[in-house]
């Protein structure tokens, strides 16, 4: 029993040394990524259901490393959180977006809303509110032109604070959603604390309200829940026309998936805006 018990420690502490230096590795590359200006962006438009048109677009960081070539989001954010190196990467996206949203405008394209999504530790740092307003007086966009997403669990995790910062940014004009709605498990009562604009249905109750009947049940209810409380409410991740056609009967206000448009680079943005404009 004694040997199997180290072997068992060894084995398990040789799997977390590999993880430990994974992690380690990657951060490293995200640094010099960073340093070296190795993100981007990709935008993925958002479509009113009852006109068709393009109304907004969330930006979405990207990373090519030389090396281990493109990197998920959902691989490197998490090390990015830990490691602090969130706050560089979350400053660059608001700026990077921000400056193409004013471009957009200086090319004479229509008024385009941008989103950016945000992270606990980049909200609760002590001046976000001062970053923002900052980065918008020096790229020169409309305060309205720039929604912010925040996730149910990041407000959760200090409403307080979350509340006091985005007072004093939705006084500024800048708008709010709440992204992963009805992922979080937290209560709802936070929302009556914030001007919220827009609720975004998670995509794992689009995926699964036109075969399973809880699924339609929870996509129906947030549709009138943020309709009750004055929101637009907005379904991520839809794929499919039948989707399209069963959200716009009930009720649905904008969408936003693969099948209008996966994120896409600044210049096929502009094209499918043109595009969709002209039909
Ligand atoms: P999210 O904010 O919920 O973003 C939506 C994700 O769903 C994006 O993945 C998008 O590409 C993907 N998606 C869009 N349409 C569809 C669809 O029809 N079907 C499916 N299956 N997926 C769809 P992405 O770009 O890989 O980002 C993953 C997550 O990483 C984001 O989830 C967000 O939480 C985080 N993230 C991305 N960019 C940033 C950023 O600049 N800052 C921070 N803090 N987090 C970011
Ligand atoms: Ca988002
Ligand atoms: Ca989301
Ligand atoms: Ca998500």
């Amino acid at each position: 029993a004694k040997e199997l018990g180290r072997n068992t420690f060894q084995f398990y502490s040789r799997e977390l040394g590999e993880e430990a230096m994974r992690r380690v590795d990657l951060e490293t590359r995200l640094r010099v990524a960073i340093q070296n200006g190795r993100l981007s962006l990709a935008y993925q438009p958002k479509v009113s259901l009852k006109s068709g048109a393009i109304v907004g677009c969330e930006a979405l960081v990207r990373w090519h490393d030389p090396e281990l070539g493109h990197i998920a989001p959902d691989r490197f954010i998490p090390v990015a959180e830990e490691s602090g190196l969130i706050i560089s990467i979350g400053d660059w996206v608001l700026r990077a977006a921000c400056a193409q949203a004013r471009a957009w405008l200086d090319k004479g394209l229509r008024p385009i809303c941008v989103a950016v999504n945000v992270s606990a530790r980049q909200l609760l740092q002590q001046d976000f509110a001062v970053v923002v307003l900052r980065c918008l007086a020096e790229t020169g966009l409309p305060p309205e032109l720039l929604e912010i997403e925040l996730t149910e669990t990041l407000i959760a995790s200090d409403t307080e604070r979350a509340a006091e910062t985005f007072g004093c940014l939705s006084a500024s004009g800048v708008k709010l959603s709440i992204d992963d709605f009805g992922t979080g498990y937290s209560s709802l009562s936070y929302l009556q604390n914030f001007r919220v604009d827009t609720l975004k249905i998670d995509k794992s109750f689009i995926a699964k309200m036109l075969s399973d009947s809880g699924n339609a049940a929870i996509v129906r209810a947030a549709i009138s829940l943020g309709h009750n409380l004055q929101f637009k409410v907005l379904a991520e991740g839809v794929e499919t026309l039948e989707q399209c056609r069963f959200l716009a009967e009930i009720g649905c206000d904008e969408v936003q998936g693969y099948f209008f448009s996966k994120p896409v680079p600044s210049t096929e943005f502009e094209a499918l805006l043109s595009m969709r404009d002209a039909q």
